[in-house]
């Protein structure tokens, strides 16, 4: 069993199978023009159980790979079917059976800049989800980050690329250092951006505001599928605008929304408590419809999980 990614065993590597030591290549790649994405495959039938596995929003995540590629400029050689077909191997062969998580990787070939690379790395995650689950309720400390997001007119957060997670890291030490869990970033005009890895909302008096993607985010998938899908199923209103810090500080509830992030909750902002019950009532809902979502136990979004066995 390998100790790399999670003990899993095996990946996808330029068109093939093989094992994670086995997955080489030369040092000298320009790796730092890569882009990548951050998908996830939930347990059918309840996201806490073991058996079979279906990806959630596998398209949505092909589209912004694809976006991403434009952006940076890499021309990409397979379809995203046959990286279906590729990734459906590769947990054929590492016989998961729980929650994984999936990063697709491509970066440029040393010396061939119209050529890539493509890594399909798979391994187990646990997940916060649903509310009922210890781990979504532990306390969680934020703090402004003294770091500003990336700007659009430096580094395009809406390109999903390696370079911009060394804005994320930063904030993410500098939070560490400081005696926090994470950080929230404001933009370059100071106004709420996002986290370091997933996208924040508010809830104010019953309804959730997020900043746009004009606040230097990432185009999150789950963002998207909150504001358009699952915010207007559970009657929940949601302002997309700008965020000041302070009604940050004066939220009723705050929460992180992404991939990796699931539905995190938010504790405090600068030591500042936000609102008065942890986790709020809206972040449950919200937690909780997202995981009968993600485990195929919502009827009309079926069609939004592709199967991997
Ligand atoms: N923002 C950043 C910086 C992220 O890394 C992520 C995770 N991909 C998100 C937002 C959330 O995006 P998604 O919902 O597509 O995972």
């Amino acid at each position: 069993m390998s100790k790399a990614f999670g003990g899993a065993r095996f990946c996808w590597l330029d068109g093939r199978v093989m094992g994670t030591e086995e997955a080489l290549v030369s040092a000298m790649e320009p790796i730092y023009l890569g882009i990548f994405e951050g998908i996830k495959a939930y347990v059918q039938g309840g996201v806490g159980e073991e058996g079979k596995l279906a990806v959630f929003a596998w398209d949505a995540h092909m589209d912004r790979l694809w976006r991403s590629a434009a952006i940076d400029g890499l021309k990409m050689p397979y379809g995203r079917e046959e990286l279906f077909e590729a990734l459906k191997a590769s947990v054929a062969k590492n016989e998961f059976r729980k929650n994984i998580y999936i990063q697709p990787r491509v970066w440029p070939r040393a010396g061939e800049r119209d050529e890539v690379h493509i890594l399909i790395p798979t391994w187990p995650f646990d997940t916060l989800l649903p509310s009922s689950n210890p781990s979504f309720s532990k306390l969680r400390r934020f703090m402004v980050s003294s770091w500003r997001r990336v700007s659009s007119d430096a580094l395009p957060p809406q390109a999903k690329s390696w370079a911009n997670y060394a804005n994320s890291e930063l904030a993410s030490r500098e939070a560490r250092r400081c005696g926090y869990d994470a950080a929230v970033f404001l933009d370059s005009r100071g106004f709420v951006s996002e986290g370091t890895g997933a996208c924040l909302m508010s809830v104010r008096g019953g309804k959730v505001i997020t900043p746009p993607v004009t606040a230097s985010i990432l185009e999150s998938v789950t963002r998207n599928f909150f504001i358009e899908r699952l915010y207007p199923d559970l009657g929940i209103p949601c302002e997309v605008r700008d965020l000041s810090r302070a009604e940050l500080y004066a939220s009723d509830e705050a929460f992180l929304c992404g991939t990796g992030g699931e539905v995190t909750p938010i504790t405090s902002v600068d030591d500042i408590q936000v609102g008065k019950e942890y986790p709020g009532p809206i972040t449950k809902r919200v937690a909780d419809q997202y995981a009968e979502v993600v485990a195929g136990k919502v009827r009309k979004y079926r069609d939004w999980l592709y199967p991997l066995n």
